[in-house]
C-alpha cells in the first residue's frame, strides 16, 4: 500500500549499491492509521484466546518454511549478509512462532498467593497494541523474536522495520496475511525512524514499544515515549568480551572466537568483539588467528563459499573503515585487514587489531563489522577489570576450564548472558538481554510474556474480614 503522503525510498544491495526496489515511506499518517488499525483489532484478538492463536502462529511457522529459501536469498541480497547463514535464519523465525505459539494458552497464568482470611491470585492480560520497531541486522529473524510472542500474548502489532533493509518485513507480513490472522492485528509500515519511528513511540494508542537497535536511539526512544508513559523494552548495542585463560581447549575457543565475530559479517549484537587473551598464550593464540583471519572468505553473499558478505550500507562501511585509522592513531596495530576490497560494493577485508589497550576506541566504542580487537591480560583480576571496562553489558564469552574461576568468574561480569566455553548458543525459554548500555529488559520464555502483558492481582476475602470504621455517629476523640 502506498503512504498517505506518497513518498517512497530506495533500497539498495550492497553488493554493489544498485537499486534492488523502493519501499513506501510511511508518516505520522500512515502510523496512525496503522495504530488506529491495531487498536480496532485488539479487543477481538484478545478474546479469541491462545488455543486458536496457537493454532494461526502454527500457520505462520509452516508457510515460513515453505517460503525458507526465497527468503534467504532476499535477506542476503538486502542485508549482504552470507547465504550460509541465512538459510537458517528463516528456520530459526519459524522456531520462534512456535516456541510461542505453544505458550499462548499458558500466558495467561499466574500465581496462587494465599494469606489468613485472603485468597489472592495473579492472572496476566496482553497490555494493548503494541509497537515493534527493528534493526538492519539479520531482520527477519529478529522481527519474529518480538513479533511471535507478542501476538501469543493476545497484544496486536504495529511493526516498523529498519529503513536499509525493508524487504523480508514485507514478505512476513504477506505470511501473516495468508495464514489467515485477522486484518488490523499485525500492521507494517516502512519509514524512516525520525519520521515513521518516531511517530510509533508517541502514538496514544500503542501502549508499549519492543526495540532493537543502537544505544543511543534506545535512549531517544525513552524520551519520545515519556509523554505517553510508554513501556519500553531495549535491546541495544555491545561490546563484548570473550576472555581465554590459558588452561583452556585453545582449539575450540580459537574456532568460537572467530564464529563469534566473523559470522553474520560482524553485524550481530552478541559479537565477541574484545578478545582478552593471557599474556602466556598470547603470542601463539593471535598467530593462530592471524592465519585464520587472512583465510576468511569475503565475496558475493549468494555464493554458498562466502563467509563474509558486503556491509549493509554506504554509511556503515565508511564508519567501519573508519576504525582502521582511529586504531593505528591510537597506537593499536593492524595486524590482518584494514583495507575496503576493491572499488564496487561495501567489501571490507576481515580485520584483526592487536596491541590494544583498554582505554582505546577500539576497545571501547561498537564497530558493528568484521573487526576484532585483542587485549593481553596478566591474571584474573586484570581480565575481569578489562570484560567490565566499557558502557555495555549484553553478552561475554569465558573459556577455561577451571571450575571454581568459572562460577567466580561469570558472577563477577556484568553481561546479561554468558556462556562459558562456548559460543552463543540460544535455548529459547533462557533470558535475552543486556545491562548498561546494552538495554532494558530481557526476551525468552516467560519473560517476553511479562513485557507484553500486565499482570493483575485479585483479592478475595473469605473470612468476613472487616474495614475499620469510620463516621460512626457519636463517637468523638
Ligand atoms: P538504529 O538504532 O539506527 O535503528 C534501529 C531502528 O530504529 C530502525 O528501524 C530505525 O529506523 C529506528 N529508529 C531510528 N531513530 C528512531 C527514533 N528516533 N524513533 C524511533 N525509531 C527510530 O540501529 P541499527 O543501526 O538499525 O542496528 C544496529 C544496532 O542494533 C547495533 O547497535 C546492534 O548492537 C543493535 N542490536 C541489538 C540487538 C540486541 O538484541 N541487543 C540485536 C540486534 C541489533
Amino acid at each position: 500500500m502506498d503512504a498517505a503522503g506518497g513518498e517512497t525510498f530506495g533500497v539498495q544491495t550492497p553488493t554493489d549499491n544498485s537499486p534492488l526496489t523502493r519501499a513506501a515511506s510511511g508518516d505520522a499518517r500512515d502510523i496512525d492509521r496503522a495504530a488506529q488499525a491495531a487498536w480496532d483489532a485488539f479487543p477481538a484478538w484478545r478474546a479469541l484466546g491462545g488455543k486458536a492463536r496457537r493454532k494461526l502462529l502454527y500457520r505462520v511457522a509452516d508457510l515460513i518454511e515453505t517460503r525458507a529459501e526465497e527468503i534467504a536469498v532476499l535477506e542476503s541480497l538486502d542485508t549482504g549478509q552470507p547465504i550460509r547463514f541465512m538459510k537458517s535464519a528463516a528456520v530459526r523465525a519459524a522456531e520462534n512462532f512456535r516456541f510461542f505459539a505453544d505458550r499462548a494458552e499458558g500466558a495467561q497464568d499466574g500465581l496462587s498467593l494465599p494469606t489468613q482470611g485472603f485468597l489472592n491470585y495473579t492472572v496476566r492480560q496482553p497490555v494493548g497494541p503494541v509497537g515493534i520497531i527493528t534493526p538492519w541486522n539479520t531482520p527477519f529473524m529478529l522481527s519474529t523474536w518480538k513479533i511471535a510472542p507478542a501476538l501469543a500474548a493476545g497484544c496486536t502489532v504495529v511493526h516498523k522495520p529498519a529503513e536499509w533493509s525493508p524487504v523480508t518485513a514485507t514478505v512476513l507480513a504477506e505470511i501473516m496475511h495468508e495464514a489467515g490472522l485477522p486484518a488490523g492485528v499485525v500492521n507494517l509500515v516502512h519509514g524512516y525512524g525520525e519520521t515513521a519511528g518516531k511517530a510509533l513511540t508517541e502514538h496514544p494508542h500503542i501502549k508499549a514499544i519492543a526495540f532493537i537497535g543502537e544505544s543511543r536511539t534506545g535512549s531517544l526512544i525513552q524520551k519520545q515515549g515519556a509523554d505517553t508513559l510508554k513501556r519500553v523494552h531495549l535491546e541495544l548495542g555491545g561490546k563484548n568480551p570473550v576472555v581465554v585463560f590459558a588452561d583452556a581447549d585453545l582449539d575450540r575457543a580459537l574456532d568460537a572466537v572467530i564464529f563469534m565475530l566473523y559470522s553474520l559479517n560482524g553485524q550481530r549484537c552478541t559479537s565477541s568483539s574484545r578478545l582478552l587473551v593471557e599474556r602466556g598464550i598470547h603470542d601463539a593464540f593471535v598467530e593462530g588467528l592471524r592465519e585464520r583471519v587472512a583465510n576468511i572468505r569475503v565475496g558475493d553473499p549468494l555464493d554458498p563459499a562466502t563467509e563474509v558478505g558486503p556491509l549493509i550500507h554506504p554509511r556503515q562501511f565508511e564508519k567501519v573503515c573508519s576504525y582502521f585509522d582511529i586504531a593505528r592513531e591510537d597506537g593499536a596495530v593492524v595486524a590482518v585487514g584494514g583495507e575496503r576490497i576493491g572499488d564496487v560494493g561495501n567489501y571490507v577485508r576481515p580485520t584483526l587489531i592487536t596491541g590494544a589497550r583498554t582505554d582505546m576506541r577500539v576497545a571501547q566504542e561498537e564497530i558493528f563489522g568484521p573487526v576484532l580487537t585483542v587485549l593481553p591480560f596478566d591474571d584474573e583480576a586484570q581480565a575481569l577489570h578489562i570484560a567490565n571496562d566499557v558502557p555495555y553489558g549484553l553478552a561475554a564469552y569465558l573459556w577455561t576450564n577451571d571450575l571454581t574461576r568459572a562460577h567466580t568468574f561469570a558472577a563477577g561480569l556484568d553481561a546479561g548472558m554468558i556462556w562459558v566455553n562456548s559460543e552463543n548458543v540460544r535455548h529459547l525459554p533462557t533470558p535475552f538481554g543486556g545491562m548498561k548500555a546494552s538495554g532494558i529488559g530481557r526476551d525468552g520464555g516467560d519473560y517476553s510474556f511479562d513485557f507484553y502483558m500486565e499482570t493483575k492481582n485479585v483479592a478475595i476475602n473469605l473470612d468476613g474480614h472487616r474495614a475499620a470504621r469510620l463516621g460512626l455517629p457519636g463517637k468523638e476523640d
